[in-house]
């Protein structure tokens, strides 16, 4: 990686960490979920509305490291309007890129995170809000309920 590309990468991040996208409460969801990384002590409260197998909407609160941040606000923006498959897809590509340091075309932006490979401690702020994405999608707010 060039410095210039390195730089414009930590911009994006430090961009993302401090004016986060997608960032509040979503009254209308069907799925929470919260996320919680203890060695840095990143809070992530994801909120999704999903119909029909489509995230058609995705908000987030919480706090944390400007990667944690960062990483749910690209999340958040890359996966608005596409399927659970597709979700499915960035969580792979996504964890191959902050673990082996595979590039992937469908990431787009998330390419900036693949920095976070060489600092293992920060892997886990990183992928905390993928982690909290997969848990709230196999997790349906619906489904607690004793009842029909
Ligand atoms: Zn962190």
């Amino acid at each position: 990686m060039t410095a210039d590309l390195r730089e414009l990468y930590q911009e994006i991040i430090i961009d993302h960490g401090r004016h986060p996208r997608h960032k509040g409460f979503l009254p209308d969801a069907n799925h929470h979920k919260v996320g919680f990384n203890p060695l840095c002590g990143d809070k992530i409260f994801l909120h999704i509305l999903e119909k029909e197998g489509v995230i058609e909407k995705i908000r987030f609160e919480g706090s944390g490291c400007a990667i944690s941040i960062a990483s749910a606000s690209l999340m958040s923006e890359a996966l608005q309007g596409k399927t659970i498959n597709d979700a499915k897809e960035f969580f792979h590509a996504f964890h191959q890129l902050v673990t082996e340091g595979k590039q992937s075309e469908i990431l787009g932006k998330l390419a900036v995170l693949g920095g976070v490979r060489e600092f293992p401690a920060r892997v886990k702020c990183a992928t905390l809000s993928w982690h909290t994405l997969q848990a709230a999608l196999t997790q349906d707010v619906k489904l607690v309920t004793t009842e029909e």
